[in-house]
């Protein structure tokens, strides 16, 4: 194989969503190249595989709410089922944030999201310490998805449409010739092409730079810790998210069963570590136990006495941009474009991704959605992007 129309550099969800929206678009000759023996073994397969439109930005609420649907509507079943998202405000100040965000999250479309009591709270997850708690929102569309089974939907959805996938091909760089793309070089060889799409998630930086561009992302370590609690979890638990630290924890499932395998009192829980320092480390650090423990017992009691099952705690990479939105679109190299930078939302927002880079890959920009605010010309520019509720 020495040639496509576009080559993918990266089997995680992210490259497979683009293979999928380009070959139902009809441009069928797409090569997807990832360096590991099988797919989503980078940040996907470690996702937690949560989905929220509960968001600041309006850039971040309609890529989600566009995403959301297409979960929905998806002749694949990848799994989605909106538990919801309810988010916890420890001061008058973080409410009134959550009413104004949930108001202009019902503006772009998201019926249903609501301010919650502390009363109300308590009766939509028994058992939660809500003593520091003043009030919050809830997202009834928000819940969860199957990362793997989403990449799985992509990948067999491209694949029937004629794109192709190869594992075990290392990228090394990308060619160019009077300021475009000619081909991307192998460990194995050249593969010529007119387009490329840097999907490497974590990793996308050093592509970037093999053509001399600086793509400001960078890898930050994120740790999952599973747990059985004592006894079975709250019925229809949603996602419960602190928002004053970013502690986390849901129902949790092991996307290589799926959710029919769900234990009743399995948990995951999460805590974005301050201290955590950008690094391409992925070993799961047991210091991070205490830590989370102390928040999880905190909000919620019921947890108390859970039982660490330390094979399936877990630690990917964020890949974080500087104002924590995804990077998508061309840039001065013709035919090289980015899909990076989701900063923990890339399975998520994976869908308008995929559509909003093949409608600029084939006609010029996003038609469905103006995703030009997420452009990489805005780091130097100056006009990043606001947004608050990331963890
Ligand atoms: C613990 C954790 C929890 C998360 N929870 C959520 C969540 O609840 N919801 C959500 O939306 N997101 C979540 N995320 C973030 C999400 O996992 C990522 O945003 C998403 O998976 C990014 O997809 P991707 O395809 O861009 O990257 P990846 O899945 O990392 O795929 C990139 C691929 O590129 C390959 N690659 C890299 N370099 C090369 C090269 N030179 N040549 C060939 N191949 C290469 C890699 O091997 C990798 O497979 C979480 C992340 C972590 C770590």
């Amino acid at each position: 194989m020495s040639k496509a129309e576009v080559v993918i550099i990266g089997g995680g969800v992210v490259g497979a969503s683009v293979a999928y929206h380009l070959a139902e678009r009809g441009c069928s000759d797409v090569l997807v190249l990832e360096r590991a023996a099988s797919l989503g073994e980078g940040s996907t397969g470690k996702a937690t595989g949560g989905a929220r439109a509960q968001f600041e930005t309006d850039i971040n609420i309609q890529q989600s709410l566009y995403s959301l649907d297409f979960f929905r509507d998806w002749d694949f079943d990848c799994e989605y089922d909106p538990k919801g998202y309810l988010l916890l405000a420890a001061s008058e100040r973080q409410l009134a944030y959550l009413s104004r965000t949930g108001e202009r999250q019902i503006e772009l479309g998201y019926e249903g999201v609501h301010l919650v009591t502390q009363a109300e709270i308590e009766a939509m997850v028994p058992g939660l310490n809500v003593s520091d708690v003043v009030g919050g929102s809830f997202g009834p569309r928000d819940g969860f998805i199957n990362p793997l089974a989403v990449l799985e939907g992509f990948l067999v959805g491209a694949s029937q449409r004629g794109a192709r996938v190869l594992t075990g091909v290392d990228v090394r760089k990308i060619a160019t010739d009077k300021g475009r793309v000619t081909s991307i070089v192998t460990a194995d060889g050249v593969i010529e092409c007119t387009n490329v799409v840097i999907a490497a998630g974590a990793w996308s930086a050093r592509l970037a730079a093999s053509v001399g561009i600086d793509l400001p992302v960078t890898p930050l370590r994120r740790q999952i810790v599973w747990a059985h609690a004592p006894e079975p979890l709250p019925e229809d638990l949603p996602m419960v998210i602190d928002l004053q630290d970013g502690f986390h924890f849901r129902p949790a499932i092991d996307f290589t069963h799926g959710a029919a395998a769900q234990d009743p009192r399995a948990v995951m829980f999460a805590w974005p570590d301050p201290e955590e320092p950008p690094s391409f480390a992925t070993s799961f650090d047991e210091s991070i136990l205490d830590k989370v423990g102390e928040r999880a017992y905190h909000r919620a009691p019921f947890l108390a006495g859970s039982k660490i099952i330390y094979e399936k705690c877990r630690a990917g990479l964020y890949e974080n941009s500087p104002d924590h939105h995804a990077i998508l679109g061309g840039c001065e190299v013709e035919g090289l474009y980015f899909a990076n930078g989701f900063s923990g939302h890339g399975v998520m927002h994976s869908p308008a991704t995929g559509r909003a880079l093949a409608e600029i890959i084939l006609d010029g920009e996003a038609s469905f959605l103006d995703v030009s605010s997420l452009h990489i010309d805005r780091f130097a520019k100056g006009e990043l992007l606001h947004e608050t509720a990331f963890i």
